[in-house]
């Protein structure tokens, strides 16, 4: 029995798709990382199954639309982990999914007369090139979910088996969410009461959180959800129906990552992460459908990242609101996408996140500092070598003691405003080198030679600059 009370065994092949583990460094940069564990309510040592690999899920786009910057917060957060990971010398194993079939992409295939596939790859390119855009470390793979459906069929079955899964009148399949014990209390904490069988005069719109659709006539209780929707001739399409052993129809969202996380990461994975609107249902379901038809802890640290607000109002921006601003709207230059990054990256992660000029304004003012002082330090440390100088000066110290402190913040649940002031710790220690050495040779210059110039401590600046390289493997701004 595992702490939330219900009984697990672990996977025999955790990550059956892992080469052996071999790269692990367990030397110096080994250090306990902490993350905030939505399974757990508190911040937890972050230990993967294999020494030094971790297996990393995440929920990638709905590839219907443009995605927004509140979408894009989620996919830089994924990539912030994995490069802190990265950093500490782990191998990350990582898979995004694409959504590439559901009601939204339905309707507007139907709207715009244009098939799935015309649609959806669309969409998907563009997603890849906004991630590009953003210098986002790509995953191993982006499986798409209309590529996976026997997986999904073999899960219904799993399911099925074990009691878990019901067919309706009409052809569709639910999770039994009454059978299945633990449900709701993993990544929330239900009221139970909401789970009674359905009687006739309650509707599942009247329980909040519910994923309510036109398919909920047909479930038996109200918190069961659909895992794969039967062909409804009026609504759906020829190129998004599939002719399978459970019927004709095609899946559910929250069966698609429960699927092609086995598939590509095995049973048992270490991180799972996503918005934090996604927690529940889709999390939570995910949780039911996986350890319901595998039988082991599906995943060991779940990770959830804050809303992005926007404007005076500090609004949550969503596409229902009408109020989201796509990548390229939002950020109409190349430079204010890496504006964008770094707001988002130098933020803490599970907080709101107010998306408004003035933030974006301050953003710009960052970066514009941390790219002129990278001009002057490649302007003297091209020619002036490191071999010049003695490591005596003010500034390597300052140096030294900057990274560990930015090794403690990052490793301390992506404490990354922390992680931020150390980068600018850094960066106004090479500053004032640069400023003393300009004054001195004005004043020189005004004095003819009578006052001697201390030479730029290279060593020193030299540090500077393997910090700033250092530390930009995790804010990934230099590109
Ligand atoms: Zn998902």
């Amino acid at each position: 029995v595992d702490g939330y009370g219900i009984p697990l065994k672990m996977s025999s092949q955790p990550n059956a798709n892992a080469q052996p583990s071999t790269s692990h460094t367990s030397g110096s940069n080994k250090r306990e990382i902490t993350f905030y564990n939505s399974l757990s309510r508190s911040k937890d040592v972050f230990e993967p199954i294999l020494p030094g690999k971790v297996s990393m899920y995440t929920c990638g786009p709905t590839v219907y639309d443009y995605a927004h910057v509140g979408n894009f917060r989620a996919f830089l957060t994924y990539d912030t982990i994995k490069r802190v990971l990265q950093y500490f010398g782990y191998d990350v194993d990582h898979i995004c999914n694409l959504t590439d079939i559901d009601d939204k992409i339905i309707k507007r295939c139907n709207e715009q007369n244009i098939s799935l596939m015309e649609l959806t790859h669309k969409f998907a390119n563009l997603f890849m090139d906004d991630l590009k855009a953003l210098n986002i470390v790509p995953a191993r793979a982006y499986p798409r979910a209309t590529d996976h459906i026997p997986e999904m069929v073999q899960l219904i079955q799993d399911l099925e088996r074990n009691g878990l899964a019901y067919q309706s009148d009409e052809g569709s399949w639910y999770f039994n969410v009454a059978e299945k014990e633990g449900y709701g209390q993993q990544l929330v904490t239900l009221d139970l009461a909401g789970m009674k069988k359905r009687s006739g005069s309650e509707t599942a719109g009247a329980i909040r959180g519910t994923d309510a659709d036109e398919y909920d006539a047909e479930k038996v209780g109200l918190r069961d959800f659909a895992l794969w929707k039967s062909h409804k001739p009026d609504f759906d399409r020829d190129d998004a129906t599939w002719d399978t052993e459970i019927g004709r129809g095609r899946p559910g969202w929250h069966l698609e990552c429960s699927a092609m996380a086995k598939k590509y990461l095995g049973d048992t994975i270490d991180l799972h992460a996503g918005g934090v609107d996604l927690t529940f249902p889709h999390h939570e379901n995910e949780i039911a459908q996986s350890e319901g038809s595998s039988g082991c802890r599906f995943c060991n640290c779940w990770m959830h990242n804050g809303f992005v607000n926007i404007g005076a109002k500090d609004e949550k921006m969503s596409k229902s609101k009408g109020n989201f601003l796509t990548l390229r709207t939002a950020c109409p230059k190349p430079d204010d996408v890496r504006a964008y990054r770094y707001l988002v990256v130098s933020s803490y992660y599970r907080n709101p996140l107010s998306f408004t000029d003035a933030a974006m304004g301050a953003a710009r003012g960052a970066l514009k500092r941390i790219d002129a002082l990278r001009t002057k330090l490649d302007g003297v440390l091209e020619n002036g070598g490191f071999s010049e100088g003695g490591v005596d000066g003010v500034i390597a110290p300052v140096v030294m003691e900057q990274l560990e402190k930015f090794d403690r913040a990052i490793a301390d649940d992506l404490a990354m405003p922390r992680a931020a002031a150390c980068l600018f710790a850094v960066l106004k220690a090479a500053e004032g080198e640069f400023k003393r050495f300009a004054k001195e040779t004005k004043a020189a210059e005004k004095a003819d030679s009578a006052v001697t110039v201390e030479p730029l401590d290279l060593a020193g600046l030299a540090t500077v600059n393997h910090a700033l390289l250092k530390m930009d493997k995790v804010f990934g701004l230099f590109y």
